[in-house]
This record gives structure tokens, sequence and C-alpha cells, in this order.
């Protein structure tokens, strides 16, 4: 599938930081240690509706991963799936009497031009499920082969991943069991499903129904692949056994993180599959959580039709931690305009305070598990000082400018 169109990101001077991130498995905050190229996975979205401000929230958080990677000399393999079926696509399109395929074709299409606008750096590899199913169908039955798979013997075809062929399961969520059978039917899972050896068992294959898109699955039967399953292919394919860094949202943690790092743990034998899993926090809507149920998304897409500047967007996004649950509120934004304004001023003007130190404390903020409020700071007090008029170096404005578009993904 194709990806989105990326600008250029212009190099700075020197190198920066190697990267410290908290790692969700071990609850602290760790060095980054790509060996060679540095690989992310990060699981994108399931199109069947806008992209909102906590997807924005999410992509710009791993954006910031790759730049600082890149900063620190390192080349980057990126890669990112969309959820192109699975229950959530087929449910609206028969509620709102559209062909799923080309709900999904349309969503994926927007998502596209939001990130673009939001100067997301595109990943290498945009890999859809659909796309994908005959690689899922191979290692399904390799699953099933090891005897870390079976069927349902109610006639569906159904396959399920049995979790006590994974004996590290629970170590990246570190949850207690009856937390995790709430989460596994909140999310997309089963647990009282009749037939299952584990109820936490989650779902590989689901065999083909009366009025549902199904595809060829060799020996399995037709069906559709699972959630987990098909992220961990994807991984496996393009990435291979490990990665430095899986991520998405926080309400991605358990079950789909835990289970697709359990799959590909299975499949190659070597654990954990991620040196880090990195969790972006939820974005909220004054003070409530920006729910479908509620109706109060904010989509990136209507904000652009309200000619908000997609650079205040980001910024406001990005003037509270990734990993913080936050609220969005039109004083945010309004706060990131002003800045901008400030900053953009500031870029043109003849000189300023150094440059070069600037950029070192952006390093280092963003080197310390993304501080990107703490790197806003400083942007904040050099645009102040330079503004003032008391500082003499002329090349520093340029500086700012460049370091801001490099590290942050602002161009002023
Ligand atoms: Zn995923």
């Amino acid at each position: 599938m194709d990806s989105w169109v990326g600008h250029e990101v212009p190099r700075l001077p020197g190198r920066g930081a190697p990267l410290r991130l908290f790692d969700s498995a071990r609850q602290g905050v760790h060095p980054t240690d790509p060996d060679g190229p540095a690989t992310m996975y990060v699981c994108g979205i399931t199109p069947y509706d806008a992209t909102h401000l906590g997807h924005a929230a999410t992509m710009i958080a791993f954006d910031l991963v790759q730049r600082m990677w890149r900063d620190a000399g390192h080349e980057v393999r990126y890669v990112q799936n969309v959820t192109d079926i699975d229950d959530p696509l087929l449910e609206r399109a028969a509620r709102d009497r559209e062909d799923w395929k080309v709900l999904a074709m349309r969503e994926t299409a927007l998502f596209r031009e939001d990130m673009e606008a939001l100067r997301i750096i595109p990943p290498a590899h945009y890999v859809g499920a659909v796309e994908s199913i005959p690689d899922i169908v191979e290692k399904v039955l390799v699953l099933l082969k090891d005897g870390a798979a079976y069927r349902l013997e109610d006639g569906t075809g159904d396959v399920y991943f049995d979790i006590s062929a994974a004996p590290r399961f629970g170590y990246e969520s570190q949850l207690p069991r009856a937390r995790m059978r709430e989460l596994s039917a909140e999310r997309g899972g089963d647990p009282d499903r009749a037939g299952k050896r584990d109820p936490l068992d989650p779902l590989l294959w689901r065999g083909a129904r009366d009025g549902e898109p199904s595809w060829p699955g060799g020996d399995l039967g037709p069906g559709r692949p699972g959630w987990h399953i098909e992220c961990a292919v994807i991984a496996l394919g393009l990435l291979g056994a490990t990665v430095d860094v899986q991520g998405g949202g926080n309400d991605l943690l358990f079950p789909h993180h835990e289970c697709s790092a359990a799959h590909v743990e299975r499949l190659t034998g070597v654990a954990p599959f991620a040196g880090h899993y990195v969790h972006a926090g939820m974005i909220g809507l004054d003070g409530e959580k920006m729910s479908k149920s509620r109706g109060n998304l904010v989509f990136v897409s209507r904000l652009r039709a309200d000619k908000v500047d997609p650079m205040a967007v980001r910024l406001a996004l990005l003037s509270g931690h990734y990993r913080a649950d936050r609220s969005w509120t039109d004083d945010l934004l309004v706060t990131a305009e002003q800045r901008l304004d400030r900053w953009r001023r500031a870029a043109a003007a003849p000189a300023g305070p150094s440059g070069e130190a600037f950029l070192a404390g952006v390093r280092e903020r963003l080197a310390d598990d993304l501080d990107s409020p703490g790197a806003l700071r400083l942007a904040d007090e050099w645009a102040e000082r330079t503004l003032a008029g008391t500082a003499d170096d002329p090349t520093a404005p340029p500086l700012f400018a460049t370091t801001l578009d490099a590290l942050l993904g602002i161009t002023l």
C-alpha cells in the first residue's frame, strides 16, 4: 500500500544524543540501543473513521523517535500497518450501508493527507492487513503445526492462539489476570466464548461467515485474519525477529501488543520481541475521554477544513508529554498559535542568542524520553531573548528554525 509523501528533514550540525525511552515492560526509562539500523513498528489505524487528535498525538510521538534516531546518526527502518479488514470496519460499513472497501480506502486516504499536513515522516513500508493475508495464513499454519494454536470444534473454522504456548505471557503489560480479562472483553477479544482453552486466547483466523468478506486460507479454510497476528506477521516479515521499538497508543498495551509480541516470540523463539514497548497517552476533550460513543472526537481533517494551521495542531499536541493522558481544549490551540507567531517573528530577527546552545538543549530534552514540553520551553526562552533584541549572533535565527524543523517537525 502507498505511504504518504514526506518532507525533507534538514540535517543539523554535530550529532544528537542516544535516545532514552520509557519501556512499558520494564516500567522505566532506558536507552534505546539500535544495533545497526534502528527499527520501529507502530500500529496504525483501522480506517472506519477519520484521524482524530488521539491518532495524531500518537503518530507525532513516534515521529519524534524517528527524528531523534536520525539525528543520532542511525538509519531508521519504520513500518506501520493499516488494519483494512476487521470487525469495527465491517460494523461501521453495515451501519452506514456502505461498501467496507470504499470506506477503508476513503479513510486511509484522509489519514495520509492528515499525516502529510502534520509533517509526519512516512514509514518505509505502509502495509495493509488484506495484502498480508497469504503471509498470515502461512504463519498461522506454522503455529497450528507447532501446537501453539488450535481450531475450535464448533464448525466455524476459527483458530485461536494458545497462550500457554507463550510462557512469558503478561510480561509486557504486567496486569493481573482479572484485569486482562476485562480489557480483552473491552478491546475486541472474546473471553467468554465457549470452547477456548483459556479465556484470554486470541483469535488468529476467523473462518468465513455468510455476509462477511473472506479470503482463501489454504489448509485453514477460507476466512480472515485476527488483529494481533496481522501486526506480528507484518513486523516479522519486514523487520525481523526483534524491533527496537513497538509503539502505539496506551490502549494497545493489552491485549494487542501483548498478544502480537507473544505470536512473534513463539514463531521465532527469540524474546523479547521489542527492546522497548512504547505507549502514547490518550487525548480527551475538555476533560472528558474522547470517544466515538460520546460523539466528541476532534478530527484533524475538520481542523484543516477550518483553516487551522497544521503546525499549530502539532505544536499544541507537543505541548504535553507524549505518555500523559491529556485533554484537548480550544485554549491549547490558541496558545500554540500565539507561540508559533512569536517563534516566527524571532526566527526572522537579524540576530539571537546562541543557536548551538539552543540545539544542544533541545537534543538533551528530547533524548530524555521525548520531553517535548521542555523543548518548547527552551524555544520560548530563545524567542523571548531574541525579540528583546539583546543578543547578537546572526547565525542563530536560521539554526533555531532548522532545529525546530528537524527535531520537532515544526516549520516556521
Ligand atoms: Zn498492531
